[in-house]
């Protein structure tokens, strides 16, 4: 198994204002990358444009992310980033700004990339170097070389390349704190999805599965303890430390391994019913574990004691966390979707072979009323 992750990941309180001269190393001339309005409101924007200032690095900001970052919007960043003559970026928001950011980087240095050349990783030039600044605890972006965006048929897909990691990334929990009750429980849930999913892939071995693990073993109290709460106020700096260090073993895990059928099919949720990503993966986690019981029972067992926990305990976590989803599919929909988990890697990276049949089970037995 190859294990690579070369970006420089600085944790704890104050780390941007403690490390603002690594900024200056990246260039003179910054495009700091954002979505609508959270990055100001939980205070990273400003501690980043604080950094920039104490060093002489001139910024702009480009802040036109939405959740689930399209390509479009991502060559309209790398347009910005040209026109501004940035020679870095910094990202600063969740999983959709930090993913958006190194689209944006490649899109910067490769005017008129197609989204095809995109994907595959067919860029003439390397992408411009760039920072991130977690502010959700769920997607673990910050130290995985993989960006999900929306292509121009309405897909989510991800792009990976060992071209995709941050120079350097900040994990500051208190940014988290901002974050509403029902994002901080979905963003919590795609953690934990993350952790699951990446015990249970074929390309998971004893370092993935510790990293996994143990963010497993975090995530199940936190979570718990989060959805016990009415509000997100209410919740503890400790608290989000655990479930913000939490997300980055999760990354960590994925980084190596890749994710597997919840996420692929949580796609489709996000896609088709504008789902949150974590929600959309963790509906799937309670079937995920109930085949990996049935098809792979000693690595299912091995993983309940590794994260001292059992079914029962995150079984509970997860209905409790998780949202109640008004859909309805047809069999119809759900027979025109089957193309999709046919040849899926994604799919086939579970252990056990789990079917498209048993996706298509699965969905019926979730949504089809
Ligand atoms: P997100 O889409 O980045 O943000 C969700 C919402 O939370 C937005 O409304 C955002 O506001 C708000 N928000 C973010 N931080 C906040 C804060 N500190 N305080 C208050 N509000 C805040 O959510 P996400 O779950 O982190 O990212 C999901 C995306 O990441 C999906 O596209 C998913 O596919 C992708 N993903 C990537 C990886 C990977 O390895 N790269 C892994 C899993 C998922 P603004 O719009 O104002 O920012
Ligand atoms: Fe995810």
């Amino acid at each position: 198994m190859k294990h690579y992750m070369p970006t420089r990941l600085i944790t704890g309180s104050d780390s941007i204002s403690q490390s603002a001269a690594l900024l200056s190393a990246l260039g003179e001339r910054c495009l700091v990358v954002t979505g609508k309005s959270s990055a100001k409101k939980c205070g990273a924007l400003d501690d980043v444009t604080a950094a920039l200032d104490a060093q002489g690095v001139a910024w702009t900001v480009y802040d036109g992310v939405c959740q689930n970052p399209t390509v479009d919007s991502c060559a309209e960043g790398g347009a910005a980033a040209r026109e501004f003559g940035a020679d870095f970026l910094v990202g600063v928001g969740g999983g959709s700004p930090l993913d958006a950011t190194k689209a944006i980087s490649v899109l910067a240095a490769n005017p008129g990339l197609s989204e095809a050349d995109l994907y595959a990783g067919r860029w003439p030039n390397g992408p411009k170097p760039y920072v991130l600044v977690g502010t959700t605890a769920g997607t673990g972006s910050e130290v995985t070389a993989i960006s999900v965006l929306t292509g121009a048929d309405g897909r989510k897909r991800g792009l990976k390349s060992e071209r995709l990691y941050a120079a350097l990334s900040f994990g500051d929990a208190k940014y988290t704190m901002t974050l509403p009750r029902a994002f901080t429980l979905s963003t919590g849930v795609d953690a934990l999805s993350h952790c699951i999913e990446s015990y249970f892939s074929r390309k998971a071995d004893a370092l993935t599965r510790a990293f996994a693990a143990r963010g497993a073993r975090l995530l199940v109290p936190a979570l718990a303890e989060a959805a016990d709460a009415e509000d997100a106020a209410d919740l503890s700096p400790a608290l989000r430390a655990r479930l913000y260090d939490a997300s980055i073993l999760g990354g960590l895990a994925i980084n190596t391994t890749g994710t597997t059928v919840p996420h692929n099919v949580g796609y489709y949720l996000t896609e088709q019913y504008h789902v949150a990503h974590g929600t959309a993966c963790g509906v799937f986690q309670p079937a995920l574990l109930a085949h990996m019981k049935r098809a792979v029972p000693e690595t299912a067992a091995a993983f309940y004691a590794e994260t001292c926990t059992d079914e029962d305990a995150l079984l509970t976590v997860l209905r409790r966390a998780l949202p109640p989803l008004d859909i309805r599919m047809t069999e119809e929909e759900l027979a025109g979707q089957m193309p999709r988990w046919e040849n899926s890697p994604q799919v086939a990276n579970a252990l056990g072979d789990f079917t498209p049949a048993q996706i298509r089970e699965m969905l019926t037995e979730l949504f089809v009323k």
